[in-house]
């Protein structure tokens, strides 16, 4: 049988989120009707202490309906280089939203304050592309599914205040236009993770976008929590995308059976990750630092043995992914024993040991 280690989007929906979908109370949420929609929306605001939420199709699209609404037409948003947002959204931001981008580099992916101070122009006049709005993903996906260090995140949302301050007289929060945005897709494990609570990070950002459909195990969406007017305009872009969807409420009652059961369970796939890790590192300390795997994600630095490695892994019913040049990519899920994530390390430690 095959083992899958290529992401945490390949889980199918268990039998109890099943018999969930299947009773779900539906309507048309195009006229804000349905009931587990509006109901996941609730929750998922509340859980992040902000107004209001938006259920949406994808992560990118709750991302992008989120720049949108902090970066105008024309003006930036700044990100670290391997963020989702500027590497895995296929252009988006700056192809439909007019956005564009410019990023800091850190090997963790973590927010380099002092780069970013030298980099935000949050009022740049017209000669200059004005900075808007700065995103972060927790956890941080191509950088190895690390944790934003939530002194960083405080921080960052003191920088963004004091410019505020600066720029616009007796402005408040945020009110030079320099906004912070969450990449919260794995959110929920930097929370199980760190035991810091999810609404201590939600808080810290202006908007948040978490997905169901990493670890949590549902089949499709993601939502994207803010204040009551920023999530209506998004909404009625959501529509103006074609992405407006009647009887959702199937699928919303999978996300909030995934909410109710599915986050401190992540627990496991961490504990999955820093095995296998162990298995792989032991047979090759060269290709990864077993401190480095903090959630459910382990990067193998194989250099120009990548191909070779997954093509081998594959002959031997290990799916895994390439995600940078010579980075092999294993993820752990909801979906994956710990004796199957035993094998896998084994067999992957077979291969870069022969
Ligand atoms: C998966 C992911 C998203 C959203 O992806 P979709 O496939 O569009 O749902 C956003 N950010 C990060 C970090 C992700 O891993």
């Amino acid at each position: 049988m095959t083992i899958d280690l290529r992401s945490d989007t390949v889980t199918r929906p268990t039998r109890e989120m099943l018999a969930a979908m299947v009773s779900a109370d539906t309507g048309d949420d195009v006229y804000g009707e349905d009931p587990a929609v509006l109901a996941l929306e609730e929750r998922v605001a509340d859980l992040l202490g902000h107004e209001a939420a938006l259920f949406t199709v994808s992560g990118s699209l709750a991302n992008g309906l989120a720049v949108r609404s902090l970066v105008p037409t024309g003006q930036e948003m700044l990100c670290e280089a391997l963020a989702h947002v500027v590497r895995a959204e296929l252009g988006s931001h700056a192809a439909v939203y007019g956005v564009t981008t410019r990023t800091w580099a850190h090997p963790r992916g973590h927010i380099d304050l002092e780069v970013i101070r030298r980099m935000m122009m949050p009022d740049a006049g017209p000669y200059l592309v004005s900075t808007r709005a700065i995103v972060v993903e927790n956890t941080h996906n191509f950088a190895g599914g690390t944790i934003q260090p939530l002194a960083d995140l405080r921080a960052l949302r003191k920088l963004v205040d004091e410019t505020g301050r600066d720029a616009v007289s007796g402005g408040g929060r945020g009110a030079a236009g320099v906004q912070l945005h969450l990449d919260g897709a794995r959110l929920w494990n930097a929370h199980v993770a760190s035991g810091v609570p999810l609404r201590v990070y939600g808080q810290l950002f202006d908007t948040v976008s978490v997905c169901l459909s990493k670890g949590l195990g549902a089949p499709v969406g993601s939502v994207l929590a803010g204040g009551a007017g920023l999530i209506e305009e998004a909404r009625v872009w959501r529509k103006r995308l074609g992405a407006g969807w009647r009887q959702a409420g199937v699928l919303a009652a999978a996300g909030l059976y995934a909410i109710e059961n599915h986050i401190e369970r992540l627990a496991e796939d961490h504990e999955n990750a820093a095995m296998i890790a162990r298995i792989i590192a032991d047979a090759d300390p060269s290709v990864l630092d077993t401190e480095r795997v903090e959630t459910n994600v382990v990067l193998l630095d194989v250099g120009d043995r990548a191909a070779w490695l997954v093509a081998r892994s594959r002959d031997e019913g290990v799916l895994s992914s390439i995600v940078a040049p010579g980075i092999v990519r294993l993820m752990t899920h909801l979906d994956l024993s710990a004796a199957d994530a035993r094998r896998a390390a084994e067999i992957v430690a077979t291969l870069l040991e022969s």
